[in-house]
């Protein structure tokens, strides 16, 4: 037998579960179908938990906007909800002359995207913000932030429910058929089920291709391909050499080997980046010598065997180390990429995801015209 809801969201990550708040805020039926057994067990627990600025995306680019929009948006929601959170501000740092002219740029980059908090912090007060850090000058970004990104998706998943909405969990979405304006998903586990809706947002994340390529309907062109830009952090025991987050001019693919900390004070170094062909939670212990190497350019004291493994998360890449065929930014695609009412699929939520998840839900409401 096929079931009927009006809207279905593949995926409890952070970006379903705040699209799927905001439809059942708006008095929709939603259900959110999960192949975990639990809220936002993927890329949503494997990240640096920073609430970004905005700084480094391409002016207008939807990275660029919904980071900005998200950030205010994720500060109001969690001083609304009693997410734990700081504002702890963040250090890019120049560690020599050559790379003042890269961090000159990005600060015009962020004046660009609206953000215009950034200052210049001179070297002698680095010295007493900051006594660990080596860096011949460095910007500030007040209104960077921490969260609690598992304590912001219980909140999300908190709304949801109480409007209603309710999580399939060890449900993974295997097929679906869209015909005649109609939309199904078959899902497996010990509850499989058929449902059809008037509303199928897939935020599956790494998945999201998977789960699109299963539903039979969905052009096949219209599938961005997919790469997995690995990052893995080291953690550093005990006390913090920083009072801010540290971020040294960003490598392509990435922000840089950066020291970020999070709520519990804990130190972690990374992510970096290598591209591998299937996702792979492993950390690689012999890629410590690298972070060493990254870490001592603006920690020159950090001590030997100091770094301890921490944890690994995979960037949902559409393009690969050299490819260019899909710009660098998020893509949420609607009827008018693929031609299919009330589909939506997300591609392509790396960072600045988390910060902009609700500024996402907002445009995915927008496009189904949901208010
Ligand atoms: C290393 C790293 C560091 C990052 N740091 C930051 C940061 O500091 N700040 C920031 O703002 N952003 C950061 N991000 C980005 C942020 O973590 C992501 O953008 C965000 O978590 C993506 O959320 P999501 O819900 O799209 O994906 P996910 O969290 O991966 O959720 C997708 C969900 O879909 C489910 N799913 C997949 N396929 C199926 C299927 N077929 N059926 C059912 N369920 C399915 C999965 O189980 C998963 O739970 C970082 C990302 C990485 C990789």
């Amino acid at each position: 037998m096929t079931d009927k809801v009006e809207c279905i969201v593949i995926g409890a990550g952070v970006v379903g579960l705040a699209i799927a708040r905001k439809l059942a805020m708006a008095g929709r039926e939603v259900i959110v179908v999960e192949e975990a057994d639990d809220i936002g067990t993927g890329t949503s627990s494997r990240n640096s938990e920073v609430i970004h600025a905005g700084i480094y995306y391409a002016k207008d680019s939807l990275k660029a906007r919904s980071c900005v929009a998200g950030r205010q948006l994720l500060y109001e929601f969690c001083e609304s909800h009693g997410v734990e959170h700081r504002r702890i501000g963040k250090l890019l740092v120049a560690t020599t002359d050559d790379e003042l002219a890269a961090l000159a740029a990005t600060k015009e980059t962020a004046a660009a995207n609206g953000v215009d908090d950034l200052t210049w912090v001179e070297a002698d007060q680095l010295r007493e913000i900051e006594p660990n850090l080596k860096a011949v000058r460095a910007l500030m970004s007040p209104s960077t932030g921490i969260v609690d990104s598992h304590g912001y998706m219980l909140a999300l998943q908190g709304d949801l429910e109480a409007h209603g909405a309710m999580i399939a969990f060890l449900s993974p979405v295997l097929g679906g058929r869209v015909e005649s304006g109609t939309i199904t998903i078959e899902t497996g586990g010990e509850a499989a089920m058929a449902l059809t809706c008037d509303i199928l947002v897939n935020a599956g994340g790494l998945g999201a291709q998977g789960a699109a390529h299963a539903i039979k309907g969905i052009p096949q062109d219209s599938i961005p391909p997919l790469f997995y830009a690995k990052g893995t952090y080291f953690t550093l025991p005990g006390k913090s050499p920083f009072n801010h987050l540290i971020y040294p001019v960003p490598v392509p693919g990435g922000l840089g080997t950066h020291s970020t900390l999070d709520l519990g004070g804990q130190t972690k170094f990374g992510p970096d980046i290598t591209w591998v062909d299937e996702p792979d939670y492993e950390v690689d212990p012999a890629r410590a010598v690298l972070f060493y190497d990254a870490i001592r350019r603006y920690w020159p004291a950090l001590p030997d065997n100091a770094l301890q493994p921490g944890y690994v998360g995979i960037r949902p890449k559409l393009a690969g180390a050299n490819a260019a065929k899909y710009a660098n930014d998020f893509v949420i695609q609607g009827p008018g990429k693929h031609g299919i009412n009330g589909l939506i699929n997300l591609y392509g939520i790396e960072s600045p995801g988390l910060t902009a998840s609700l500024a996402i839900a907002e445009e995915v409401a927008a496009q189904l015209n949901v208010r």
